[in-house]
């Protein structure tokens, strides 16, 4: 089988409300998503996302990833997008880094894999069920009333894991607010502190050695190095985000003991082929990994949630789905959806999402 054409489609993604984090000094009022579908000349098709969460969560944007496929894709043409390994050489070879570009196309030539053998995603990453994934909430920054509001109403909506994005108070207030969100908790629910990078290691230290829950820090400050020296001072169980951005990286961060868990996004990373190798490195080290994507529609979410379904539990936390704060739905009905705190991925063949071209305008893009 040969690829025989790519084509990138732009959307538009506004939340359904502004969203902060960073303590706040980050803001994102909509998205900028590419969506990928590449053919063959077997007459199979296969769709990925590629959808940086604005332009200053990561190194990464969304005009880049048009600019990055228009470099990147004539050279996979021809190529057979089953051999994701090879696949995945000829793209680091073509355009080394901007993993970001590269993941829609990757997510694409899986969804074709899955279509090939007639198999859902879960069960090409090694699952034996299309299993439940628990869903976690995500809490923009405000005051600890605030926050707490937005958890009770996830909990109403089934969510008994909430990633509450704190940091860049004063010591004295992220104190009081890490514990007053962590003991106004709805009974029997989780709570994840992500900082997203705002906390220098000193006030880390300050702050981790003062709270009274013992919750999962995430992402405390901005380098690995940072994060390793407060991982080495503090008790809570650490988890990393934003300053992983390779197999490499996470090899380094077991070597630094800088954590207990991490996130594994295909965005960040590349896409699916390399965040399953990822996702098994954190299982033979016995990591606690929340796999979910950068952010997107459903077609993304729904991709990772394949990754994270066959995953086992021990290894694994929520996800979290990006489509629901999203004011617009272009699949409805489509992908892993959250039901009651659990989101089931497709048993259909691929990541079970398939795009209706009349419903996302004019490509932007067409190689062949
Ligand atoms: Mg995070």
């Amino acid at each position: 089988m040969k690829i025989t054409r790519v084509t990138a489609w732009q959307l538009d993604l506004p939340l359904t409300q502004p969203y902060f984090l960073s303590g706040g000094r980050l803001r994102f009022d909509r998205l900028d998503s590419t969506l990928v579908r590449i053919d063959t000349d077997e007459g199979l098709s296969g769709w990925g996302e590629s959808c940086p969460w604005g332009q200053t969560y990561l190194p990464a944007h969304g005009p880049g990833v048009r600019a990055g496929l228009q470099s990147l894709t004539p050279a996979l043409l021809g190529h057979d997008p089953c051999a994701l390994d090879d696949l995945n050489r000829v793209m680091d070879i073509t355009l080394p880094g901007h993993a970001y570009v590269k993941s829609a196309i990757d997510m694409a030539c899986w969804d074709i894999l899955g279509k090939f053998t007639t198999m859902p995603l879960w069960r090409l990453f090694g699952g034996s069920a299309a299993e439940p994934v628990n869903v976690n909430s995500s809490i923009s920054t405000g005051t600890p009333e605030e926050m707490l509001a937005l958890i009770n109403r996830a909990s109403k909506q089934g969510y008994r894991t909430h990633s509450a994005k704190v940091g860049g108070s004063d010591v004295g207030t992220d104190i009081l607010r890490i514990d007053a969100i962590s003991s106004g908790l709805p009974a029997g629910e989780q709570v994840t502190f992500d900082v997203n990078r705002a906390w220098t290691p000193g006030v880390a230290i300050q702050v981790l050695n003062s709270v009274s829950c013992n919750d999962w820090i995430e992402q405390p400050c901005e380098t690995l190095g940072e994060c390793a020296h407060v991982a080495a001072r503090v008790s809570n169980p650490i988890m990393l985000d934003e300053c992983l951005h390779s197999f490499a990286d996470h090899l380094d961060a077991w070597k630094r003991s800088a954590c207990e868990g991490v996130k594994v996004k295909p965005n960040r990373v590349g896409g699916l082929t390399k965040a399953k190798r990822i996702r098994d490195l954190g299982v033979n080290l016995g990591w606690q990994m929340h796999i979910e994507d950068v952010g997107g529609t459903v077609l993304a979410d729904t991709a990772a949630i394949h990754l994270a379904s066959s995953t086992p539990p021990a290894n694994r936390l929520a996800s979290w789905l990006c489509h629901y704060h999203l004011d617009l739905d272009p699949f409805p009905g489509q992908g892993a959806r959250n039901n009651q705190g659990q989101a089931v991925p497709p048993s259909l063949a691929g990541h079970g999402v398939e795009p209706d071209v009349d419903a996302i305008g004019d490509p932007v893009l067409v190689i062949e």
